[in-house]
């Protein structure tokens, strides 16, 4: 064998198994038997040493080139808040930004919503993310980490994974697409597609194309990968104050591409997310105009009472207009839950990530 020394260091949480494989052909000429073994130990372990692993054998030149060419560096936890077992981590990336996640817990599981962008561009006036502006998309390996360092740092038994942490997944969805591909590969972390949720604000663009890929097989494809979509105003004019991103794309287009989603299966469906924010957009009106607007489109409402951040223009709704909401939706037939407000006191809930010491310094 000779060991090449031309080639690069990569990180490797950000290849997914085939491109490991292709890595370990071009750099070592050795083929998926040791590109399989690194890729379980990392994912199975959080750590990997080549040197410790069984398959390497004797091989020791394999193993110390392996090791130099694809070491495996976590981004170190800088900070941790919560109200108990809600909690948000901060990873520090090489660059010095940082990522948040939060750690939500479910019945037996729990669930990580992870970040796929440092800030975000699409300037929602209720999100606190949109105040940093977008200073940078995460890599698909940043992204990987945060699940990595939730499950083999934290020890949290995370089953599912949501995309509703900083950034708009859609803006950067080829590094967000390439992160769902080794988060759920079975021989690694082994999350099931239809337990990762894409939640968008409504970048049409991003929806089509994630419904023609859930049409084919992986690992091309992604089948049954779950799509969430943040409606927030039933409205054009409501829509386009709140959300500048329906100034681009309208609610006519949003609902073309929603009900062209496929959907295969008969419990399968999307979740629309609804952002109550007090006298704006929490009137019995507007509750019939969602229903209108999910007329024929196979989805849940989840309605997520605001969580107002250090200066927020908005309010959250009294706990008796957000239960009459709800009620609003369900008697005209819509399938709809509240979501919990786990967080809030963290500033680690919904629309609350954007480190504070980040928008300081900027
Ligand atoms: N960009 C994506 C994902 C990030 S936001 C998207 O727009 O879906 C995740 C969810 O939090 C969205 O539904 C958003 O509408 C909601 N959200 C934003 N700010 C919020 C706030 N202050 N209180 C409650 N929910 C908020």
């Amino acid at each position: 064998m000779t060991v090449s020394a031309h080639f690069e260091p990569v990180d490797p949480l950000g290849l997914d198994l085939p491109t490991l494989v292709a890595q370990f052909g071009e750099r070592f000429g050795k083929g998926e038997y040791h590109a399989l073994a690194l890729f379980r130990a990392i994912y199975r372990t959080g750590m990997a040493d080549p040197r410790a692993l069984s398959e390497y054998g004797q091989n020791l030149s394999l193993a110390e080139a392996v090791a130099a060419q694809f070491p495996v560096h976590l981004p170190p936890v800088v900070g941790r808040s919560g109200d108990g077992s809600t909690y948000k981590f901060l990873l520090r990336l090489r660059d010095g930004l940082e990522t948040e996640s939060v750690v939500i817990p479910m019945k037996s599981y729990k669930s990580l919503c992870v970040s796929s962008q440092v800030g975000c561009k699409m300037g929602c006036a209720f999100c606190e993310t949109a105040r940093l502006g977008h200073l940078r998309n995460l890599t698909a390996a940043e992204i990987v980490a945060q699940v990595l360092v939730a499950r083999h740092v934290l020890g949290e038994p995370i089953e599912n994974v949501v995309f509703m942490g900083m950034g708009e997944p859609m803006d950067n969805l080829d590094n967000v697409l390439c992160a769902v591909r080794i988060l759920s590969d079975r021989r690694g972390l082994a999350i099931p597609l239809p337990s990762i949720t894409l939640s968008t604000v409504g970048h049409v663009g991003g929806i089509r194309r994630l419904a023609r890929l859930a049409t084919l097989a992986p690992p091309e494809g992604f089948p049954r990968l779950r799509l969430a979509v943040s409606l927030n105003a039933p409205n054009d004019p409501l829509r386009s104050e709140l959300m500048p991103v329906n100034r681009h794309w309208s609610l006519a287009q949003l609902r073309e591409a929603l009900v062209e989603f496929p959907l295969p299966r008969p419990r399968d469906a999307l979740f629309v997310e609804y952002v109550l924010l007090e006298g704006v957009n929490d009137s019995r009106a507007h509750a019939l105009e969602i229903v209108e607007f999910l007329r024929g489109i196979k989805a849940c409402v989840n309605l997520i009472p605001y969580n107002p951040g250090p200066d927020s223009p908005y309010q959250r709704p009294p706990e008796t207009r957000v239960r009459e909401f709800l009620q609003w939706l369900l008697e005209a037939g819509q399938r709809s839950r509240l979501r919990g407000t786990k967080g809030v006191g963290a500033m680690a809930a919904c629309g609350q990530l954007g480190n504070p010491d980040r928008k300081r310094a900027r």
